[in-house]
């Protein structure tokens, strides 16, 4: 390091959108995978994205900005690519077309699979909706530097004359995040290989000083997760040998969603220079007291980059304030990468004038950045105080915030509300009701959703179709769903959600207190884009949302209809929800809603109802210090939403995932009488953890894999229930596939349900 007095990087953020303000980059990436485009209209297209980001931050005046931010896919696949860490499988595709050097067919292989080879797996970027691409490490893995990618993004900036620096995702949380590679022992830990990857970081760091780099940002988020000794330990090695690299940029270590509470103490002994922290949901300036930042650059995280709700300024001011005496050397920034926020709230016409008033997407964002880190470092509150006070005095004018009706129930919810007769009295009642045959077979609620349901809601939005025409189309889709039930010899029928184009947005968008954008998408993951509605203010419910459905399809059949509903947890987990009370209220009110709807699908007699919620686990807090807090109220929330019923209609829950040990009681908790959860692609081997612990209700393990085309034979489901009747009791089994059968086709849908009967059949003549 030639330079002892360590510069800021001032105003900046720590990473931005890059799908493009209108999904420019979707479309052009799957025009390309579809061979519609060709790779020079791709690089154009994503050339553009990168400079509308680099004129956009230009233009709000930051002082710096995050380069190597952009991506075709996902920013981890990226980081495979960077250090060398391709699957085997994937070497041998090959294309004509190169993305910053590296083959685009190879890339979007590894992203998506071909014909030949199966892609890397996929799963969710901590607690958040975004997906990254899991790398696959082994002990032969060769790590090799391609460092093209971060070199031309940085070159292409400050050619424009500003100062950029690379961010790269951090060797630790890159090998935490890492699975064993293809044909390695599961019990291999890609985190051995840390040594090895650390000489690959320390190589692109001397590439990045000898480009001019002055400061990377090297993220490690995982390091906010309760890290044992070892790991720690682990941690500091990797900073001590990066920092000791004798020609490089100066290094910022930045940690997000949680405060990185063991690590830092440990980092700050370190020569790293900076640290970027998440004062939204890290550390306030009383918790660092203990630790010397004193020579260490800060970025202060104040800007939430993970919500879409104007700062109030003038309140964050005050608290950084105290930030002041940790260190000389500090400035502002968002709490995460913007890439968890749309673009641009200005773009919004529909929105209620005094509630777009509340909001800021990643440009708003920009420059409430700016706007703190001057009145921070000089003193000076321009017009944008003004107008933070002045939106702030005004939020509670929003229509529609406050709906006394709805406070006044929620405030006199008792304590029973929320509990049920005893277990055994709802099993007897059930039964007697239901009259169902052992091991019942049953499907988790959507049914293919075919090109002609999408047409039809394509037709009605666009007025090419009225209502009623939408509502043939689709009431003609459940009489054919039910009638493929009863042919296929199903115990629980459900109408098949053609209706919904989503679960979450499906209520939304008949509940008062959600509000709707036309442009604001988020990256999912790739290509994918997700438009999460605006939860602003008190939940109620105008008009039934289900009823006429599900009592439609039950007008069809003799045999039980699900009613089928979102949980008030996924109704919050998959939108973006309001800041000004508790999240727990919030949820409550949203139970309310879906109570209603429970007591009134009941008067119009249906016996089973299953209250989703695939995102519990998810929004479950990082840090296990706050997971009791959220696990408390999110079960209070199901259980008001369903405690109403009567002794004998059956509550079903489903759950997308298999993680089940970690909050087996939880899920207990929720008191449902029927818990369906993914259970096939791990043979059941979770049912372990559920017979030692104990679980009062019935329980359906998946045992088809949805996830797959594959269909399952019928021996192969017949193994995997009497696989799970070697935990569970017969009593307590249902037999159901892992999940909703909305993204699969009729090809596969028909023989795997068929194969599903008639081994549930095998196993209970076995039975006998
Ligand atoms: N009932 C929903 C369906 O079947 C559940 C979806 C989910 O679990 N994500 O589609
Ligand atoms: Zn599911």
């Amino acid at each position: 390091m030639q330079d002892s007095t360590p510069t800021t990087p001032g105003a900046t953020v720590l990473g931005y959108p890059r799908i493009g303000r209108r999904r420019e980059l979707k479309k052009a990436v799957e025009g390309f995978w579809a061979g519609r485009l060709d790779g020079a209209a791709l690089d154009e297209t994503a050339a553009a994205v990168r400079r509308d980001a680099l004129d956009t931050m230009s233009a709000a005046e930051l002082d710096s900005v995050p380069v190597n931010t952009f991506s075709w896919y996902d920013q981890v696949l990226d980081t495979c690519v960077l250090v060398g860490a391709v699957p085997e499988r994937h070497l041998a595709v090959s294309g004509d077309h190169a993305l910053a050097g590296f083959d685009a067919a190879r890339y979007f292989a590894m992203a998506r699979g071909t014909a030949d080879v199966t892609p890397m797996e996929m799963t969710k970027w901590f607690d958040t909706n975004y997906h990254y691409i899991v790398p696959e490490i082994g002990p032969e893995t060769a790590f090799a530097l391609h460092a093209d990618k971060p070199l031309t993004e940085y070159s292409e900036a400050s050619a424009s004359g500003l100062s950029a620096r690379p961010v790269v995702v951090g060797p630790y949380t890159f090998l935490t995040l890492a699975k064993p590679a293809d044909g390695v022992d599961d019990a291999f830990d890609p985190l051995s290989r840390l040594d090895d990857l650390v000489e690959i970081y320390a190589q692109l760091l001397g590439e990045l000083h000898a480009a001019g780099v002055e400061w990377v940002q090297i993220d490690e988020p995982a390091a906010v997760r309760e890290l044992a000794p070892e790991q720690v330990t682990l941690l500091r090695g990797v900073y001590d040998r990066l920092g000791a690299v004798a020609d490089r940029p100066k290094i910022l270590v930045a940690t997000y969603f949680a405060a990185p509470v063991e690590a830092l103490p440990a980092l700050a002994e370190t020569p790293v220079e900076g640290f970027a922290l998440d004062l939204v949901r890290g550390f306030d300036a009383d918790d660092v007291s203990g630790i010397d930042l004193s020579t260490k650059t800060l970025l202060l995280g104040a800007v939430n980059g993970r919500n879409v709700w104007r700062n109030d300024l003038s309140a964050t001011l005050a608290s950084l304030q105290a930030w002041k005496d940790v260190s000389a050397s500090a400035s502002i920034s968002t709490s995460c990468s913007l890439l968890h926020v749309p673009y641009d709230v200005a773009v919004e016409t529909g929105l209620e004038p005094r509630l777009a008033e509340t909001l800021a997407f990643a440009v708003q964002k920009l420059d409430e950045v700016v706007a703190l880190d001057t009145a921070f470092t000089t003193g000076e509150q321009g017009a944008a105080f003004t107008d933070s006070d002045h939106a702030v005095a005004g939020h509670d004018q929003v229509p529609g915030l406050v709906d006394q009706a709805v406070r006044d129930r929620l405030a006199a919810v008792a304590a029973g509300d929320r509990d049920r007769e005893p277990q055994d009295e709802r099993d007897t009642a059930q039964a007697a009701e239901l009259g169902l045959p052992a091991l019942p077979t049953t499907t988790i609620g959507s049914f293919p959703q075919t090109t002609e349901l999408r047409t039809a809601r394509a037709d009605l939005r666009r007025g090419t179709i009225d209502a009623a025409a939408y509502e043939k189309v689709m009431k003609d889709e459940v009489r054919e769903v039910v009638a493929l039930q009863e042919k296929l010899g199903l115990d629980v029928l459900v109408h098949g959600e053609p209706e919904r184009n989503d679960m979450v947005q499906y209520f939304a968008e008949q509940l008062s207190g959600y509000a709707f954008t036309e442009l604001a998408w988020v990256q999912s993951y790739g290509s994918r884009c997700v438009r999460p509605p605006i939860l602003f203010g008190d939940i109620s419910r105008p008009t039934p949302m289900t009823v006429a459905w599900s009592a439609f399809a039950q007008s069809l059949t003799d045999k039980p209809m699900k009613g089928m509903l979102t949980g008030p947890v996924t109704m919050l987990a998959w939108s973006f929800v309001r800041e000004d009370q508790p999240r727990s209220v919030t949820s409550d009110q949203v139970a309310l809603a879906l109570r209603d709807e429970v007591h009134d699908l009941e008067a119009a007699g249906i016996r089973i109802i299953q209250v989703d919620e695939p995102a519990l686990r998810e929004t479950l807090p990082i840090r296990r210090s706050e997971q009791a807090e959220y696990l408390t109220w999110s079960v209070d929330s199901f259980r008001l939403a369903t405690a109403g019923v009567a002794v004998g209609t059956q509550i079903h829950t489903h759950l997308c995932y298999s993680e089940f040990g970690e909050i087996i009681d939880a899920i207990d908790g929720l008191n449902a009488d029927v818990t369906s959860i993914e259970a096939a692609r791990s043979r059941m081997e979770l049912l372990g953890d559920v017979a030692a612990h104990g679980f009062s209700g019935g329980l359906g393990p998946g045992v088809y894999d949805i996830h797959s085309p594959r269909v399952p034979g019928e021996h192969e489901v017949d193994e995997l229930i009497a696989a799970a009747l070697e935990s569970l009791p017969a009593t307590a089994l249902w037999v159901n596939p892992d999940c909703g059968l909305k993204t699969r086709g009729y090809a596969e849908v028909e023989p795997a349900l068929e194969h599903l009967v008639a081994a549930t059949h095998r196993v209970r003549s076995r039975l006998g």
